[in-house]
């Protein structure tokens, strides 16, 4: 007889799969275990959900206020224009969530409308939200798949969603994080043997060529990388302009921990506690995704000097003066995307451009190429 499951093991039907799959074939790494949690096409997280807003699981900044969309048109179309009558980019946004941003965008910059529109989701609750939006739209599961074009491209709180692989510095060699079974056949995080190829092949951020002390993280997703690549392929041969924006980090302000999270009904949970019904996400390094699309020129801007650069405040002055009933909720917005305390500085955008382009709208001279 099967022992009755211990109060501490995990009952979703991902947590049983997932259970199943690492008794036959061993622990497995913290990037298959997101692709599963989240991507499973049953009872994978962003399959089986609207994750977005009050009643959902957590609040991105389109879903905040109508300006956040706004901006990014705005930026967009000046991009759009400095391309040259005579180009037809395609419009492109990956994981677009409800589709708020780019119906935002749409509205804020007409010209805009007329670029045939591409949306990367895996989500099919989500595409059916996005077409009550977005009637034009098309979708793809991957960028590989949009035609070969120009190309203007945004990602809002996307890259944080693709799977990422941790590692641990053991003093001479990396171990990288996995995902085994514990007391009781739970899930439970582990180690694995030292890497192999010495601690000059180790190619991790922070520490490529020394031996990783003890106790030093790693952080790699292989997944966000592919994308940065695709993006930089598509920029450097039919020209245009990417905007990536997430909650993360520069090199010089890494985290000394680890940074996979999970967020349940606005609360911080255990990863592992219920795969398929929280939200994963981690922190990526904007260096290391600037790094993965050269040759393109890569500017770096936290949210709130970007919004404030691109004119939010004096299009929160005329949304309040249109709408005086709404004024505290506009000031208020407005004060969340871009004070520091709030999403101001934490959020970063990352823009991408042609290799030897001046900065673009929002953007200081600080660059990395
Ligand atoms: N950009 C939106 C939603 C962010 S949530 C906003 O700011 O509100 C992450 C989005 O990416 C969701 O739409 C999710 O379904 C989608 N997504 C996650 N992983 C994906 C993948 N591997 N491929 C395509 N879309 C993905």
């Amino acid at each position: 007889m099967r022992q009755a499951a211990d109060p501490g093991v995990q009952d979703t039907p991902l947590a049983a799969l997932l259970r199943a799959r690492i008794a036959a074939d061993g622990p497995i790494s913290i990037a298959a275990y997101m692709s599963v949690a989240l991507g499973h096409p049953e009872h994978g997280y962003y399959a089986t959900r609207d994750p977005l807003g009050a009643a959902g699981d957590f609040t991105t900044a389109p879903e905040i206020s109508q300006m956040f969309g706004e901006m990014i048109g705005l930026w967009l179309a000046e991009r759009q224009t400095s391309l040259g009558p005579e180009t037809r980019p395609v419009l492109v946004e990956l994981g677009p969530g409800r589709g708020t941003l780019m119906a935002d965008a749409l509205r804020a910059a007409p010209p805009l409308r007329s670029l045939p529109l591409w949306l990367i989701e895996i989500s099919p609750s989500l595409r059916a939200e996005q077409a009550k939006r977005l009637a034009s739209a098309q979708w793809a599961e991957t960028l590989d798949a949009v035609p070969e074009a120009p190309l203007l491209l945004v990602a809002n709180e996307f890259i944080d969603a693709l799977p990422m692989r941790q590692y641990l510095g053991d003093g001479a060699r990396w171990r990288e994080v996995q995902v085994g079974l514990g007391e009781g056949g739970a899930l439970a995080l582990g180690l694995s043997a030292p890497l192999p190829g010495g601690p000059t092949a180790a190619p991790l951020p922070g520490s490529p060529t020394a031996a990783p002390v003890r106790g030093a993280w790693a952080e790699q997703s292989p997944a966000a990388e592919r994308v940065m690549r695709e993006i930089a392929r598509r920029i450097a041969a039919h020209s245009g302009a990417a905007l990536v924006i997430d909650y993360g980090y520069r090199a010089a302000g890494r985290p000394a921990g680890p940074t996979l999270q999970a967020v349940r009904a606005h609360a911080r949970t255990d990863p592992l506690a219920a795969p398929g019904e929280a939200d994963l996400t981690w922190l990526p390094d904007f260096d290391a995704l600037a790094t993965a699309a050269a040759p393109l020129a890569a500017f770096h801007a936290p949210q709130g000097g970007f919004l404030a650069a691109l004119g939010i405040g004096r299009r929160a002055e005329a949304l309040a003066r249109a709408r005086p009933a709404e004024a505290g909720a506009i000031a208020d917005a407005l004060e969340r995307l871009t004070l520091p305390q709030a999403m101001g500085t934490r959020f970063r955008v990352l823009a991408l451009v042609p290799a030897g382009s001046p900065a673009p709208p929002g953007f200081s001279e600080e660059r990395t190429e």
